[in-house]
């Protein structure tokens, strides 16, 4: 893949690309390819790359990493090339959706539970009533089942939002991009689980105090362990042991 010229800031041998998130919408409806592969890396991914070489792999195939996760701004300030702007991954679908659906382009959604992928596209399709939904599947498949490739491929979506969790759903996006012709790939964690109504997003204030994990620790305290990775992190980006 051919990463974008903007400029690249290494957190932990990851290229984030520092853009805004309107440079990066910008970028990807002007692409001639057609094809972008996106991932929103917050603590707990670039921990997880650190740790598995063939996730790495798959993540450094993608055409954009962009920041999601305050961790890694502070990261970008502790190296003195703060990044612009943290991008949140359901804010980028929500406004890829919009987009989508104001310019006849077609979206997949792929991932979470068949009860929560239904409720995430009608809920989607009442927002939005112009949207094309090319497909949508439930994500719990193995990795190598071919009939969701199939499908995707035979539907040929403008973009395809993946929802499987990390690491999976990047290992998805790597394994497969080359089976398709066009379309914009993205990773996007729980994002179906907000849009469906099953989990809240933290309120306004948290999100700009920069507290929306420690709001989803609260909310979901399951995740404690998660949070252990990104204090990890945060303290290996301090005594700069990578
Ligand atoms: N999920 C899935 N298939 C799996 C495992 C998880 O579709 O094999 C879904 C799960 O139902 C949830 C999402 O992936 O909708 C992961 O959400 P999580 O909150 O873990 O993601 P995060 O945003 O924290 O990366």
């Amino acid at each position: 893949m051919v990463r974008d010229v903007s400029e690249l800031i290494n957190i932990m041998g990851i290229p984030f690309n520092n853009l805004s998130k309107q440079d990066l919408i910008d970028n990807i409806t002007a692409s001639d390819t057609g094809k972008n592969f996106i991932v929103t890396a917050n603590p707990e991914i670039v921990m997880e790359a650190r740790n598995n070489l063939a996730y790495k792999n798959s993540i450094t195939k993608s055409d954009y990493i962009i920041a999601d996760g305050i961790g890694i701004i502070i990261a970008s300030k502790l190296l003195k090339q703060p990044l612009s702007e943290r991008i949140p991954g359901y804010e980028l679908m929500m406004t890829m959706i919009e987009y989508a659906s104001k310019n006849q382009k077609s979206c997949y959604f792929l991932g979470a539970s068949e009860e929560v992928n239904q409720a995430a596209v009608r809920k989607l399709k009442e927002k939005f009533p112009e949207l094309i939904i090319a497909g949508h599947h439930h994500g719990f498949f193995k990795l190598d089942d071919e009939s969701i490739v199939n499908d995707v491929r035979k539907t040929q979506p403008d973009f395809v939002f993946v929802a499987l969790g990390m690491p999976r759903q990047e290992q998805w996006i790597a394994n497969n991009i080359d089976s398709f012709s066009k379309g914009v790939f993205m990773g996007v964690g729980g994002s179906f689980d907000v849009v469906a109504g099953e989990v809240q997003r933290a309120p306004e204030i948290w999100i700009k105090l920069n507290l929306e994990w420690l709001y989803r620790l609260i909310k979901q305290p399951s995740r404690f362990k998660r949070i252990l990775k990104v204090f990890e992190f945060i303290f290996r980006m301090i005594i700069r042991k990578y």
